[in-house]
């Protein structure tokens, strides 16, 4: 019997996340031949973007448009969520594992009374079942989990599934649903944006990090060139976040973001066990500490011992040269 497999696809400011794509790829992962894989996209403008998501892999996609869907709350989504769900009946549900995602999923589950595995980061079969891996413990290890039964509820991590290459020859019927519009308990008033223009560190295919080795918020300068020039974001450790140099928003760790780049660069950054739960799953992990015996050179791939005030502006002129 061909199952149904429903994929939140994430939008922000009337463009489709990345990790709407590797959503789909990882429903497509998990679906067999002859199964249906839908997409729900919400949110003013929800219809002019959705059309980009059959080129992606949805067979069929869904949009709810509404002034209440602009920012999220967990209510007025949920309600569109589960809007969807009753028209499809699908037998999975898969999210990003954003914030989003991380926050949605749970209520989605309970309401279906489903099973839930978070932060898949891969998706095998054996035999009939759809196998999942999650990381555990900081990334020191993993386990596979599959559900026994359906529905289930899954949340993917960001940069991990590839997106397939876009084939812009499928198509997909597109309908828009109504929105139900429950009374919210609680509105939004206004966002305050403290990052602009800058790119997401979630979805950041470079980041360079800085710790407590940066010395003030000054030093912080020389990482941002070097970002600007790899195209990447900045981040930092909880040490730079609590001596000042930096917002708390570019935390990266245990209790701050989990990110997953093709290229990490950890600059006076020790390694923690708590901040190499948010970053120890990056492809390649380049470490700049003056401290020789630094834990982040264990699991680094790439490790240079020396001061970052003299080893990154070398670093930022040398790609400057080969890049342009
Ligand atoms: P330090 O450990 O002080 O390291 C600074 C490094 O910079 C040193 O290795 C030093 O050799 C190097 N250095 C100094 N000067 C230079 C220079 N000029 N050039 C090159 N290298 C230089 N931490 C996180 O990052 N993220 C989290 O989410 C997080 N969550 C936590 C949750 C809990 C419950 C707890 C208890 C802790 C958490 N921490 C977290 C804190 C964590 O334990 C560490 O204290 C923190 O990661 C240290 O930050 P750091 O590496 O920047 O600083």
């Amino acid at each position: 019997m061909s199952r149904t497999f429903l994929v939140f696809a994430e939008s922000r400011d009337g463009k489709l996340r990345q990790v709407a794509f590797e959503t789909l790829s990882a429903a497509r992962a998990s679906a067999e031949a002859g199964d249906q894989v839908l997409a729900l996209v919400v949110g003013s403008g929800a219809s002019s973007i959705a059309g980009e998501l059959a080129a992606y892999g949805a067979d069929s996609i869904y949009t709810i448009e509404h002034s209440d869907l602009n920012q999220y709350n967990p209510e007025g989504y949920f309600a569109a969520v589960k809007k969807a769900i009753d028209e499809t009946k699908p037998d999975a549900v898969l999210f990003g594992h954003t914030a989003i995602g991380r926050d949605l999923a749970p209520l989605v589950a309970a309401s279906l009374q489903a099973g839930q595995i978070s932060d898949v980061t891969a998706i095998s079969r054996s035999g009939s079942d759809v196998v999942f891996t999650r990381p555990l413990y900081a990334g020191k290890a993993f386990e596979k989990r599959s559900f026994t039964s359906s529905p289930w509820v899954v949340t993917v991590r960001p940069n991990n599934i590839q997106a397939p290459a876009p084939d812009s020859g499928r198509t997909a019927s597109v309908t828009a649903l109504t929105y139900p519009a429950p009374s919210l308990r609680t509105i939004i008033k206004e966002v305050v944006k403290k990052t602009t223009g800058k790119i997401d560190l979630s979805e950041a295919k470079i980041i360079v990090s800085g710790g407590r080795g940066v010395k003030s918020a000054d030093g912080f300068k020389p990482l941002e060139e070097l970002a600007d020039v790899l195209n990447g974001a900045v981040g930092a450790s909880r040490g730079a976040c609590d001596a000042g140099y930096c917002d708390y928003s570019l935390q990266i760790g245990q209790t701050g973001k989990v990110v997953t780049p093709e290229v990490y660069i950890a600059c006076g950054i020790s390694g923690a066990i708590q901040h190499v739960a948010g970053m120890s799953q990056s492809r390649i992990i380049i470490a700049i500490n003056k401290d020789p015996e630094a834990p982040i050179f264990k699991i680094a791939d790439y490790g240079i011992v020396g001061d970052l005030f003299e080893v990154v502006p070398l670093l930022t002129a040398e790609f400057r040269q080969v890049l342009n």
